[in-house]
């Protein structure tokens, strides 16, 4: 069988207007992190699902260190600095994007450089929570030893199935447990109004970003899920700001305008896949134009809709937060998920699931204890599993997924 034989030549796309603001709210957000410490502010680094409302309602600029795993993902710098974290003692098997941002560390090299910082941001405190998984707290842990400034979290349980009171309640004592240390570190007082204009800020972000990725259920669809990996920026590090909502407010205008006009992401969208699990973020674009090659639209993801909190409420500030963050898909339960995958197959009219199984991040491959064979009988819709990783090349067999996603597709087709 031969490695990639495209359906029709590559399609043409009109890329979307809104994208060219992109490199302003996100140049602008990485200007500040730099010059944070020159104008006397504080900076926290937090996980990608921590608690930034309560971090930017006490003044931190908040740097994302996962995003800063994805850049090294997408620019492909990822393969060359792992193996610096390796020789330190940070197996190849634990997550690619811990291994990663530690080896960019080790070696003072960061895509980071190219935004005009010059580095990764110091931290002053590390903020985490394991609600996604362990290694988050192992990475910043790395880094308060290395800096000797504290590393503090929410350690929240995994597996959840109902989100019931005891639950919501042991989390947002954790959350709010974390005051008085940021408070100290901050050199202010946490001022509950503020809190709430954040919460407030932080949920339009969130509602907005859920009607951009709900864009998605027209058919054709004006977005895929390889544009969601990009679109996400300020969803993820610039959530609780105004720049993120009007980021999104334009971009959402001009998606519905796009459905208005039948204008769709894959000219020609004959299927519609959904993606299950971490991105390949170095082989992102090869992915985009195989898929578009075979008129094949990705319109869904987990992980895009991951950065959806329906449940923060700024009247309930520190419980909402915690609901918000326990109803994250990765710390749910096999049934919740289940559930979940079932709703977003109806509500995309997906063709087919593709699974990434990702070598180096268990917790967010979700192939394992039998969800496919389970939803296949459930709703008769095909999958497929691909083998590879976030971040880390050498465990992603090109020819093989681009040979596995071809032959899935003309199963479809028949
Ligand atoms: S969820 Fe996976 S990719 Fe994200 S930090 Fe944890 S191990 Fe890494």
């Amino acid at each position: 069988m031969t490695t990639q034989t495209p359906t029709a030549p590559a399609a043409e796309r009109k890329d979307l207007e809104t994208t060219k603001k992109m490199r302003t709210v996100m140049g602008d957000y990485f200007m500040e992190l730099e010059n944070g410490p020159t104008e006397g502010k504080k900076t926290a680094w937090c996980t990608s699902v921590g608690p930034a409302e309560l971090l930017r309602a006490l003044g931190f600029n908040v740097y994302f260190p996962e995003n800063h795993g994805a850049m090294l993902g997408a620019s492909r710098m990822a393969t060359d600095v792992i193996p610096l974290a390796n020789a330190r003692g940070f197996s190849p098997d634990i997550c690619s994007y811990l291994t990663s941002d530690i080896g960019a560390y080790l070696k003072n090299d960061t895509p980071l450089k190219k935004l005009g910082m010059s580095g990764m941001p110091k931290a002053d405190v590390l903020v985490f929570n394991t609600n996604q998984c362990r290694d988050v707290k192992d990475w910043f842990q790395f880094y308060a030893r290395e800096w000797n400034v504290p590393c503090i979290g929410i350690h929240t349980p995994r597996s959840l199935g109902d989100l019931d009171s005891p639950i919501i309640e042991d989390v947002a004592c954790q959350t709010e447990a974390l005051v008085p240390t940021l408070e100290k570190v901050a050199g202010q007082k946490l001022d509950p109004q503020r809190l709430k204009e954040i919460v407030h800020l932080s949920r339009q972000c969130s509602d907005l970003w859920k009607g951009v990725l709900e864009t998605a259920a027209a058919v054709p669809t004006p977005i895929t899920f390889f544009d969601g990996t990009i679109q996400m920026g300020p969803a993820v590090v610039l959530r609780g700001t105004q720049s993120a909502i009007d980021y999104y407010q334009a971009l959402l205008a001009e998606l519905q305008q796009r459905v208005a006009d039948g204008i769709g992401a894959v000219p020609g969208e004959k299927f519609r896949i959904y993606w299950e699990g971490m991105p390949v973020w170095g082989k992102l674009r090869d992915l985009a134009s195989q898929f578009l090659n075979l008129n094949t639209a990705v319109v869904a993801s987990t992980y895009c809709n991951s950065w959806i909190f329906d449940a923060l409420d700024p009247d309930d500030p520190f419980r909402s937060m915690a609901r918000a963050y326990c109803n994250l898909f990765i710390c749910r339960s096999e049934d919740a998920k289940e559930k979940y995958l079932e709703q977003m197959a109806a509500k995309y009219q997906i063709d087919g699931i593709i699974y990434h199984d990702c070598k180096t991040c268990p917790n967010n491959s979700n192939n394992r204890y039998q969800m496919p064979e389970r939803l296949d009988a459930k709703l008769g819709i095909p999958h497929l599993v691909i083998h590879g990783d976030l971040n880390d090349l050498r465990l992603y067999s090109e020819e093989q997924a681009r040979t596995n996603i071809q032959a899935f597709m003309e199963g479809l087709a028949q």
